[in-house]
């Protein structure tokens, strides 16, 4: 094992694994669940944690140096942090992230920071609590704010996932670039992406990047930061003067990223996506639980998607309508 690698024609190879572990969760936030309508996957139909496991002996046997859970809500699913300690247990080195929306995580913070978790993405749009209960659908700025509070001070590294949207969040750039200065943090303003067949984006939601350095560089002095040694990621990130944290954009839309993509995506119910934006998927679960195939056939589909894995910004230009792919990112895993 360890021989064969994850990569494609053009030069890309897979080092990144993103796992969702459920498309449950306890938020609906606008720009996520637009297809609110669709049901949950059935439970027998989501991948047990023993399962995930395998995927990511597989991947890491192929190359793969970074594991990421998502969801859904990760901690919506029961045993979520077990499970990040099975795979911390079983992988001491690979750089271990979650993503998440802190709602479920009070009290659990130094627990992350036990088991080595390298990072946590922490999904926070706004500053207003009105704002975030629209957002959201639920009122739970507070508890957000706490967990923030509480993963800095286990020592976490944190990165503050902000989704762009125009007319909705544009005033709380100030809030967001005074965060980025007090506290050690990476606040990220992330293009809204048109995923999911109902997806409310629309080109009057869309906030380009662009627009939001410009407007962020008359309120504070940005300078661009210098990539840290593990950082191959696709954020611009900028410091600022006297701050303690960073402040940056993600452009998927009008800057994309995929010349470097460097990722696999596995959703809840166990088909692997070699892109967001390409709806072609590649059934895992099947081959995972069939008596006699297993993990050779696992690995061998892996390594076939992988050499056929799209140009994102190619589906997203050839796109009709607005939505890119036809599920939203809950059922994918952001
Ligand atoms: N529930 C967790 C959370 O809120 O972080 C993990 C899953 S969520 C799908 C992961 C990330 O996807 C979030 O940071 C969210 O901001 C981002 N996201 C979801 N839909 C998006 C969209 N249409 N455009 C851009 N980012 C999106």
């Amino acid at each position: 094992m360890g021989t064969s690698f994850l990569a494609d024609a053009r030069g890309r190879t897979v080092r990144y694994l993103r796992l969702s572990v459920t498309d449950r969760c306890n938020l609906r936030c606008l720009y996520c669940r637009s297809d609110a309508r669709a049901h949950d996957i059935p439970h027998d139909n989501i991948l047990r944690y023993e399962e995930l496991l395998r995927l990511v002996r597989l991947s890491v046997a192929r190359g793969v140096e970074k594991v990421r859970l998502t969801g859904g809500e990760p901690f919506a699913r029961r045993g979520c942090m077990a499970f990040l300690g099975m795979i911390r247990a079983e992988f001491p080195h690979i750089d271990l992230r979650v993503t998440t929306n802190g709602t479920l995580l009070r009290g659990e913070e130094a627990t992350l920071a036990r088991m080595g978790v390298n990072a946590v993405n922490l999904s926070l749009d706004t500053f207003d609590a009105a704002r975030f209960a629209r957002i959201t659908g639920r009122d739970m700025l507070a508890e957000v704010l706490g967990v923030l509070e509480g993963l800095v001070t286990a020592g976490l590294r944190v990165k503050i996932n902000a989704v762009a949207m125009r007319g909705v969040n544009e005033d709380d750039l100030p809030e967001f670039l005074r965060l980025a200065r007090d506290m050690p943090v990476d606040v990220r303003f992330i293009e809204f992406m048109p995923m999911g067949s109902e997806t409310c984006w629309s080109p009057d939601f869309f906030w380009p990047a662009s627009d939001i350095l410009r407007r962020a560089n008359r309120l504070a002095a940005l300078t661009p930061a210098e990539r840290m040694r593990e950082e191959g990621g696709p954020a611009r990130m900028f410091s600022i003067a006297g701050g303690r944290g960073r402040f940056g954009v993600i452009s998927p839309l009008s800057n994309h990223f995929c010349a470097t993509c460097n990722r696999l995506r596995v959703t809840p119910d166990g088909r692997l996506r070699t892109c967001l934006y390409a709806d072609r998927e590649y059934g895992l679960r099947g081959l995972l639980r069939h008596p006699r195939l297993g993990d050779a056939a696992v690995a061998r589909v892996m390594e076939l998607a992988c050499q056929d894995k799209p140009l994102g910004a190619e589906l997203l230009r050839a796109r009709r309508g607005n939505a890119v792919a036809a599920k939203g990112m809950s059922r994918i895993g952001g």
